[in-house]
């Protein structure tokens, strides 16, 4: 069932993310070669607590920390830990946070230090596929629009699209229906109507759409070793279009 919210509870889901974009700011500055992904997690759920939040991630089916963060070739749901960042990387991290009994999700990818153009150029295109699904989430239009816009920027960029793992709907619970594939043709799924909150976020990989789950059974890696990307928004639908609640540049 895709629940409508209330202006309201809107409102408070705002509230979380508005908390999530603050988290990411904070993080920002902390990344670096040399700095290890554990330290950056503990500062991200220190600052998320200090705001009277709660870090959403922290024991979602057992998820042992407050943030995933996965680097290169790990896609999402990275367990942080005593890896070092390393120039040259990328490294994405995705935050939830629950305020109020309302949740709000959001991801980035960022480099560490100095990337190569290759590496830039994915991280341009996931976000940019980003940027333009979300413009397809209006009232009345279907919900695969979003993902096809995904796909067809992802696919003319000559990267690949992840399919196993997909948006969602967001609001009282971290995750809720429906799913939002970044894949598909047009004019299929669900109708998008006013009050639907969605977290849309493609997961871009340089090489094949392939990917594996580590035997940690969280982190899921790309099957050819290739880098990878991600970037998330949760998205309001509104009658005067889609309304991005984590807006980031
Ligand atoms: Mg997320
Ligand atoms: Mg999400």
């Amino acid at each position: 069932m895709i629940h409508i919210r209330s202006k309201r509870e809107i409102e408070l889901i705002r509230n979380s993310c508005r908390i999530v974009l603050a988290a990411f700011d904070f993080v920002e500055k902390l990344i670096k070669p040399g700095v290890e992904t554990g330290f950056l997690d503990g500062k991200i759920e220190k600052f998320i607590v200090s705001k009277g939040a709660r870090p959403a991630f922290k024991g979602y089916r057992g998820f042992p920390a407050s943030s995933c963060i996965s680097v290169e070739d790990e896609v999402v749901h990275g367990i942080p830990g005593r890896r070092t960042l390393k120039e040259g990387e990328i490294v994405s991290i995705d935050i939830g946070v629950e305020c109020e009994g309302f949740f709000g999700d959001s991801a980035k990818t960022f480099a560490v230090g100095e990337i190569s153009p290759e590496k830039k150029h994915l991280m341009k295109i996931t976000k940019q596929s980003l940027d333009e699904g979300v413009k397809e989430a209006n009232c009345g239009a279907r919900l695969s629009n979003v993902s096809h816009r995904i796909q067809t920027i992802v696919e003319d960029a000559s990267f690949s699209i992840v399919r196993e793992l997909v948006g969602h709907g967001i609001g009282r619970k971290l995750h809720e229906d429906p799913q939002v594939p970044n894949f598909g043709s047009r004019n299929s799924g669900p109708r998008l109507r006013e009050g639907m909150v969605l977290a849309i976020e493609p997961m871009v990989n340089f090489g094949d759409y392939a990917v594996e789950t580590l035997d940690d059974e969280w982190t899921v890696v790309t099957a050819d070793g290739s880098p990878s990307a991600h970037f998330e928004y949760t998205v309001a639908v509104t009658s005067n279009g889609p309304e991005i609640l984590t807006p980031y540049k």
